[in-house]
């Protein structure tokens, strides 16, 4: 085509290229500048004045304690008082606490147990605009006094999770700490919007469909090289209840999860299955995922092969509740205690007993942001757990799932000072989780 082009025009193409070139050199003044949201944290230390101090490592609550902080990180913690001249935030009529983490949300959808909500996201909505809701779901959990999240997957938005994750590390927007896994992979035929529509009208899938040992390989080397921190996969889906347990069809054979598990683990990541009955929790955890997510039923032998192989649980019994609540509202009638409910807590009181890890997630933005995902505990508490293992489970076990405990989770010299504080005694009293006073992360004051 070139040659068919005047000699001055060829020129200027030529010109023109090598300016761009210049331009998108690295010279620090001509790079992009754009506004960033979120302050840095303050030079000099700041004393926070706790009237009750719950640090994650005791299970006792401290009174009167003093929380010292420079710039992002905690330096001290003790009874001390702060110089004279110095910065105080006084929250002496509150409970400081670990920010909290939540080990499985979804930023990328906003509510989609009800007819149409998720089909309408994924048809109607560009990925453009469903990064900004992204960005405002993000801002909400930090509202909710979440200083850190794991975000189990876009739901069809591709690797805009990554893009939330950076623009919130580089403080362009308010939002936690996030550990994210991009698309998630299931097997053709098995995920929305797929087996919901005529066979002969093509649909966006919300995950990445893999099938095949090779085509896993390459789908986990695929997924790694656009920036995820874990890669997800769905081990089964539907399911019926019989013989007091959830029977699930499996997805993924054997040897494709064991394909997966081995290629993410050369690469230094971790898998999360998405495991919610018998024989899906069966092959991830036989495959050696890292994480069982959901786990409405788990087979007592497979929970002794989560102990010993030290593979994470992370139920996520709100939202049955509130699918039981929703459907009562709309037939006008009260909640029923559903039998997947009861298998569900079963299981759940099993796990606690049989020593499996738990940490904390609820699968938020299944149901919507506008409530705290912190009402969870309260479920966590009424099916057998201590007030302290479950805000346990949502400091430090979280951080320990995340490979973060050097850094959060816990209130002492060195951790990040992610930080937040409520209004009474949450050891007495759990629901008090939901009404956060006050979130620093990172050394900076998000609500006060
Ligand atoms: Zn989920």
């Amino acid at each position: 085509m070139l040659k068919w082009l005047p000699i001055p025009l060829c020129l200027f193409l030529l010109l023109s290229g090598f300016a761009l070139a210049q331009n998108i050199g690295d010279d620090k003044d001509n790079a992009p500048r754009p506004v960033k949201l979120v302050p840095p944290p303050p030079p000099g230390p700041v004393y926070i004045r706790c009237g009750s101090l719950f640090s994650g490592k005791s299970d006792q609550l401290e009174s009167n304690m003093v929380i010292v902080v420079e710039r992002d990180r905690i330096r001290q913690v003790g009874r001390l008082s702060p110089p004279a001249g110095a910065q105080v935030i006084d929250l002496a009529n509150l409970t400081c606490l670990p920010g909290m983490v939540e080990s499985h949300t979804h930023v990328f959808l906003q509510g989609d147990r009800k007819a149409g909500q998720y089909d309408a996201q994924l048809l109607k909505q560009s990925v453009a605009y469903r990064t900004i809701e992204a960005t405002t779901a993000a801002h909400a959990a930090l509202d909710w006094g979440f200083t850190t999240i794991r975000d189990l997957e876009t739901e069809g938005a591709g690797y805009a999770d990554v893009d939330v994750r950076n623009a919130i590390n580089g403080m362009l927007i308010w939002g936690p700490r996030m550990q994210v896994v991009g698309r998630a992979m299931d097997v053709t035929g098995s995920y929305p919007l797929q087996p919901a529509y005529a066979w002969d009208v093509t649909v966006p899938i919300g995950v990445e469909t893999v099938d095949g040992v090779e085509g896993a390989r390459k789908a986990v080397r695929e997924q790694l090289s656009h920036g995820i921190d874990w890669v997800k996969i769905y081990a089964d889906r539907g399911g019926r209840i019989h013989d007091n347990l959830l029977d699930t069809i499996p997805t993924f054979t054997l040897d494709e999860l064991r394909a997966i598990v081995d290629e993410t683990h050369r690469e230094r990541r971790r898998v999360a299955a998405h495991a919610t009955g018998l024989m899906g929790v069966h092959n991830a955890v036989e495959a050696g995922v890292d994480t069982i997510e959901h786990g409405n039923y788990i087979a007592p032998e497979d929970m002794k092969t989560m102990v010993a192989k030290g593979i994470w649980f992370v139920p996520t019994p709100y939202v049955a509740e509130y699918d039981a609540r929703w459907r009562a509202e709309r037939a006008g009638t009260q909640p029923q205690e559903s039998p997947g409910l009861k298998i569900e807590e079963e299981t759940f009181r099993r796990a606690l007993q049989a020593g499996v890890k738990i940490a904390f997630g609820t699968d938020v933005g299944a149901f919507e942001w506008d409530m705290s995902p912190a009402r969870q505990l309260v479920t966590m508490v009424r099916w057998g757990m201590t007030p302290a293992q479950a805000l346990r489970a949502a400091t430090i076990r979280g951080a320990e799932l995340m490979q973060m405990q050097n850094d959060i989770g816990t209130l002492e010299a060195g951790r990040y000072a992610d930080i937040i504080a409520v209004q009474g005694n949450p050891l007495s009293d759990i629901s008090v989780m939901q009404k956060i006073a006050f979130v620093m992360k990172g050394g900076v004051v998000f609500r006060k």
